[in-house]
């Protein structure tokens, strides 16, 4: 397909024309769509994979500017993404404003998409699973998953990434405030931003606060224990030391193997999700009961599509 060789070409253009057909909803467009996820996937994989959340006002949009900046000062190429399920009630709150990251948007290599003006979380979810193979193929290095904390949609992206960063602010009284327990034990690194001006204590206060915190969680699978940093996004002070956190993070679960067999554990989590949602919950029952999962499993990690996988049925 042409448009998917000029998105492994690195084209920008093709990039977005690509997955606005992922994200069209016209039967006529989901054939060619599932097509070029196809042709992507075989380049794809080759990305560090980080899901950004906080509370509305924390500082997401501007962190993530200075991040990707700093990112692509240093010859990454930065891909920035969102889930808002939300965005069909708030005419898209979360990078519906591209102004929002301007300068990042003007890099380059720098490609920054808003989050899907409608649909569920899971079929929002599923499209962003899909744009992220897109993006890989596209060669970008870092992939950068925005969405807003409230909600479910942090347990959906924590299900995307290979690192979950927990952007907080310091608070003043119990540092713990407001927080869901949930969210703590996804995070792999805790951030506490606006570390500036008459804020810097307060900021080092939590994190102490947060470390302390997160000792009593128990230990992840992986052996990973999660690291807590101060930041000021809009001083640019302490963002070096994230993007440390997370290669120390990414070198040490790809020498112990972690990484791909988390990323397995992703997509046969996705392809029961998907199989759910586009059989309907009586077929797929049937097909469990009848152990017909274990092969489309072992095809997927072999490195089919999980819809190639379904079409079968
Ligand atoms: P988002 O809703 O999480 O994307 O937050 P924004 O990036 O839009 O930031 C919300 C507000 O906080 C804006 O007024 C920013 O200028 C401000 N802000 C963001 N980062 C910092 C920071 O590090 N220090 C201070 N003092 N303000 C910040």
């Amino acid at each position: 397909m042409e448009i998917a060789q000029q998105i492994i070409k690195g084209d920008r253009t093709a990039l977005g024309k690509g997955i606005t057909l992922l994200e069209s909803t016209l039967p006529v467009h989901e054939k060619k769509a599932r097509e070029l996820l196809a042709e992507c996937l075989t380049h794809s994989g080759k990305s560090i994979r980080v899901g950004i959340t906080g509370v509305p006002g924390v500082g997401k949009s501007t962190f993530i500017e200075v991040f990707g900046k700093l990112l692509t000062s240093r010859g990454k190429k930065v891909a920035v993404l969102a889930i808002d399920p939300t965005s069909e009630q708030t005419q898209g709150s979360i990078l519906g404003d591209k102004s929002r990251m301007h300068e990042l948007a003007a890099n380059e290599n720098a490609f920054i998409r808003p989050s899907p003006s409608s649909g569920t979380l899971g079929g929002v979810t599923n499209k962003t699973r899909d744009s992220i193979i897109l993006c890989e193929a596209a060669g970008y290095d870092v992939i950068l998953i925005e969405t807003v904390g409230v909600g479910q949609s942090e347990t959906t992206v924590s299900n995307l990434v290979d690192f979950f960063l927990l952007l907080m602010l310091a608070g003043a009284g119990d540092e713990l405030q407001g927080i869901k327990r949930g969210i703590m034990e996804l995070a792999d690194g805790v951030i506490i931003n606006k570390a500036d001006g008459n804020n810097v204590t307060n900021a080092n206060n939590a994190s102490m606060a947060y470390k302390r915190a997160l000792h009593l969680f128990p230990r992840m699978e992986n052996g990973w224990t999660p690291q807590v940093s101060t930041c000021s996004a809009i001083e640019n002070t302490g963002i070096d030391k994230i993007w440390d956190m997370i290669t120390t993070y990414d070198s040490q679960m790809s020498a112990s193997g972690y990484k791909n067999k988390n990323r397995e554990k992703q997509n046969i989590y996705s392809l029961h999700n998907t199989a759910k949602e586009e059989l309907g919950s009586k077929k797929y029952n049937l097909l469990l009961v009848e152990g017909k999962f274990k092969m489309l499993e072992n095809e997927l990690i072999k490195g089919k599509t999980i819809y190639q996988l379904l079409n079968s049925f």
